[in-house]
């Protein structure tokens, strides 16, 4: 039903047709594919100017959803993009806006998963909080070690304030993975010093990317782009957006993907991989023919919009049919728990996992809970509630229910 070849630009949920227009020549088209593409994480505790900045960083506001909007917080991870230019070099910046809520620390591990660089949002007139401490530690798990820390909402407080909250983030940050982190003092609000975080962008240096092998892309989000009334002629298909972590596909391949869509059969939930063909590809709000690694993406597929509307396949990988591993109910881990249990105003010590305990897993943009089957050493083994499509040497994020808050206590590696 979806049609490849309307003329139309593809109307996507996040697209500013004024960006497009930008590109004014086939020249910037062409180049796309081969600007440099960083992601950028933007975390930090909640109301600390995390949005607000990322909005006057790419003329953006990410919390584009009611229901986002209605409660202030970012749930799903809000994505931005924006070309950035300096010295006649560009480069092409993909945001994930983190959300700051104790209770999605999942979300904002799993888009962890997703980074190259990370900016740490400290708003100065409150200073380090349990959030900014949660995600500092998450980010050195992941061995993010490429961190930009911004002291935000500098119009609040006196200048003598300010240099006592430099004073304060810097003994926050000594013998982390952040302690060599530049610090800039901004005021998202006020626009003060945001281009300042430019230099950054173009300094951070860009991991080589796998385009050879076999294609994993990561779903975060997937919608129906059609207006209501749209002919079916000029009907879209559904739209999956999400990261590509290694390989390359290009408009025609087909995909499939896992675990795919769920059904009831005789009071049993039973996943089914969806096979399809990509018909356009996205980078932001820019069509392209061919896409790899780095920079979130959007792929209009020959989907029914049944499928792919509200956010329904995130969670899910996508990649050439009969390459991602089966889905399974059970999965293995080798597992690392951090000494202390993050996030607590108390000094917790964490304990060990325990035989039969329930723990919410978090592996790329998929939360899950697992009950624990067997434990040996540093290894573990879960049957799921939901179950995976397991790949590899994927971090987990582990996470234990405490006082009924769900707290980050270590990570694991799939084997
Ligand atoms: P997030 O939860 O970290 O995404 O924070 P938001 O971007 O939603 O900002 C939380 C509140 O702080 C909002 O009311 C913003 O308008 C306000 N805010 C953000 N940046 C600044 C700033 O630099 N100065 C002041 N005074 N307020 C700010
Ligand atoms: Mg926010």
């Amino acid at each position: 039903m979806a049609t490849s070849n309307s003329k139309e630009p593809l109307n996507l949920e996040n697209i500013e047709t004024s960006k497009l227009k930008n590109l004014n020549s086939t020249q910037d088209f062409k180049n796309l594919e081969n600007l440099d593409m960083l992601n950028i994480g933007i975390v930090g505790h909640i109301d600390h100017g995390k949005t607000t900045l990322l909005a006057k960083l790419t003329g953006k506001f990410a919390d584009t959803h009611s229901e986002e909007l209605k409660r202030g917080i970012t749930i799903k991870l809000g994505y931005a993009d924006k070309i950035i230019e300096k010295n006649n070099k560009k480069r092409y910046i993909s945001f994930i806006d983190c959300p700051g809520h104790e209770m999605l620390m999942a979300t904002m591990l799993s888009g962890a998963a997703l980074i190259d660089a990370a900016i740490l949002v400290i708003a100065a007139n409150e200073g380090i909080k349990p959030q900014t401490k949660e995600h500092l530690i998450a980010l050195q798990a992941k061995n993010i070690n490429k961190i930009l820390i911004i002291q935000n909402k500098i119009d609040l407080i006196t200048k003598e304030q300010a240099l006592e909250s430099y004073k304060i983030i810097k003994q926050f940050v000594k013998g982390t993975i952040a302690e060599n982190a530049t610090i800039i003092p901004i005021s998202a609000q006020q626009e003060i010093n945001i281009n300042k975080i430019n230099d950054f962008l173009m300094e951070v240096e860009i991991p080589k990317r796998d385009t050879e092998s076999k294609p994993e892309f990561i779903i975060a989000r997937s919608f129906d782009i059609n207006r209501p009334g749209t002919k079916i002629s000029e009907l879209h298909g559904g739209v999956i957006a999400g990261i590509l972590k290694k390989g390359t596909l290009k408009i025609g391949d087909e995909i499939e993907i896992k675990p795919g869509i769920s059904e009831k059969q005789a009071n049993q939930l039973i996943y089914k991989t969806i096979k399809t063909k990509i018909i356009s590809i996205y980078r932001g709000s820019y069509p392209i023919q061919k896409a790899t690694p780095g920079g979130s993406l959007a792929f209009e597929t020959e989907l029914d919009n049944i499928l792919t509307k509200a956010d329904s396949l995130s969670g899910c990988i996508a990649g050439i049919p009969g390459t991602l591993p089966e889905i399974n109910d059970k999965i293995k881990i080798k597992y690392n728990l951090f000494p202390e249990v993050i996030g607590m105003s108390e000094k917790t010590k964490t304990e060990d996992l325990k035989p039969t305990e329930i723990i919410m897993l978090s592996i790329n943009t998929t939360t899950t809970v697992g009950k624990i089957q067997k434990i040996k050493n540093n290894e573990v083994e879960f049957s799921l509630k939901i179950p995976i499509v397991p790949i590899k040497g994927d971090t987990v994020g582990l996470a234990r229910n405490i006082n009924s808050h769900w707290r980050l206590i270590g990570f694991g590696e799939i084997l």
